[in-house]
C-alpha cells in the first residue's frame, strides 16, 4: 500500500511554493507539491529567454495609438511592456 502520509502540503509551485518545497524538504521532511499548471521544463521551455527587443512587435514597447487609448496605464506595468504582460499572453489590455 502507498505511503500518502505527508509532513506538509504545498499548494503551488510559484516561487512562493517552489522556495517553501525546497525549505521543508532540505530539513528532511516529507512534502507533497501540488502543481494545476502545465509541467515547464527547466531551460528548455523558457520560451522568451534568449528573445531581444527586436523580435516583438514594436520592439516590445507601447504603441501610441496604446497610449492615447490608456493614458493611466501607460505610466504602469502592463502597458511598459504590452506584448510581454498583456499581448503576448492574449489577454485583453484592463481598462
Ligand atoms: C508578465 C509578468 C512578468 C513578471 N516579471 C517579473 C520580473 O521580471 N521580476 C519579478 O521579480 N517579478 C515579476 N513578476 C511577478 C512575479 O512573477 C510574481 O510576483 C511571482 O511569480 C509570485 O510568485 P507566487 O509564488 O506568489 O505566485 P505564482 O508564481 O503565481 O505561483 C502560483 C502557482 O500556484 C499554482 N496554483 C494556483 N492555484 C492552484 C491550485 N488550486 N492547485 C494547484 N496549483 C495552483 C499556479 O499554477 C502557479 O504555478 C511578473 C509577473 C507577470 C505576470
Amino acid at each position: 500500500m502507498p505511503d500518502n502520509h505527508y509532513d506538509a502540503i504545498v499548494v503551488g509551485s510559484g516561487i512562493s511554493g517552489g522556495w517553501a518545497a525546497k525549505e521543508l524538504t532540505e530539513k528532511g521532511l516529507k512534502v507533497l507539491l501540488l502543481e494545476r499548471g502545465r509541467n515547464i521544463e527547466h531551460v528548455k521551455d523558457y520560451h522568451n529567454a534568449d528573445k531581444e527587443a527586436w523580435d516583438y512587435p514594436h520592439r516590445n514597447e507601447p504603441t501610441q495609438e496604446m497610449i492615447a487609448k490608456y493614458p493611466v496605464l501607460k505610466r504602469d506595468y502592463p502597458l511598459m511592456k504590452p506584448p510581454w504582460a498583456c499581448g503576448r499572453m492574449n489577454r485583453p489590455i484592463p481598462t
